[in-house]
């Protein structure tokens, strides 16, 4: 079955029941999102009654709450815990409500980007990084953590298959069963990987990793060219990457039920003529058919 959906707004007043009528605007049937700003730590509690409301929604829809995925802020980098390392309780007990906040919610798949070592060295960054999750994730059950191959823009750890499983190969063994991958589409097309070899980039994954630990697929374009390293989102089909290769990422057989989600730019044709493009690019993605819903 083809999972599809995109990054929806999650907003106060109407929390998850908001999210879920975004994304069914968009003829999605799941949905990714953040639950507050993504550079503070300000949350609001969760409103148990729309949850509630919620779920009830989704059941109504079809809509798998277990393909459903939670994105943590980007504040949290668990590469490097500054000077003595003085903001790990800060990274790891933000994670952890993260994480919590994922239960109450009850979506439980959460994308982390694994971070970036910035003055420390790619190997320091990568022990940090799996210490953080061995620590935070020991004590907590039903909450599935799906690190983000990244594309490699300054020090970010997490641009190849190697870096990953380096992370991975850390993780104590009740937690390593709780650790999965996302991948990216942009992101491993500036890393360095055309999408054109994706079958032999899922071989390697495969024999490195394990394709059972796929539990997500960002399905964007990309603005630059193949290793740019620079992690600019392009829309559907109107990147580098271009329509029929994404279009075989998605319907490629080894990612069945995988769920696959948009982080394309809003389209802005001018200040007053700014969109959101996922019901286009959806019904596109459906078709198998690129129409250009942005020049016509
Ligand atoms: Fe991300
Ligand atoms: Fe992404
Ligand atoms: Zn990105």
């Amino acid at each position: 079955m083809l999972y599809i959906g995109s990054h929806v707004s999650y907003l106060k007043d109407k929390q998850l029941v908001g999210v879920v009528k975004e994304a069914l605007s968009y003829d999605a049937n799941i949905f990714m999102f953040y639950t507050g700003s993504n550079q503070s730590t300000l949350r609001f509690p969760v409103d148990k009654d729309l949850t509630r409301e919620a779920h009830q929604l989704m059941i109504e829809n079809n809509i798998n709450k277990d393909k459903c995925i939670v994105h943590a802020p980007f504040i949290i980098n668990l590469a490097n815990y500054g000077e003595d390392n003085t903001k790990f309780d800060f990274y790891t007990s933000f994670f952890k409500q993260e994480l919590e906040r994922c239960i109450e919610l009850d979506i439980r798949n959460i994308v982390l980007h694994p971070g970036s070592f910035t003055n420390l060295t790619k190997e320091e960054g990568i022990k940090n990084i799996a210490k953080g999750l061995n620590y935070v994730l020991k004590d907590i059950e039903g909450v599935n953590v799906l690190l983000e191959y990244m594309s490699g823009k300054g020090t970010e750890v997490g641009s190849s298959i190697d870096d990953l499983k380096a992370i991975i190969d850390l993780l104590d063994k009740n937690v390593y069963e709780k650790v999965f991958v996302c991948l990216d589409t942009c992101h491993i097309n500036d890393s360095g990987v055309d999408i054109a070899d994706f079958d032999k980039f899922l071989d390697e994954f495969d024999i490195k990793i394990g394709l059972s630990k796929v539990r997500c697929v960002h399905i964007n374009d990309s603005y630059n060219e193949v290793g740019s390293h620079k992690d600019r989102h392009a829309n559907f089909g109107y990147g580098t990457i271009g329509f029929d290769k994404l279009i075989n990422v998605i319907y490629n057989p080894r990612l069945k039920d995988i769920p696959m989600i948009l982080e394309t730019p809003w389209v802005n044709r001018n200040e007053k003529d700014t969109w959101a493009p996922y019901k286009y690019e959806i019904e596109n993605i459906r078709n198998k058919k690129f129409i250009d819903y942005i020049n016509q």
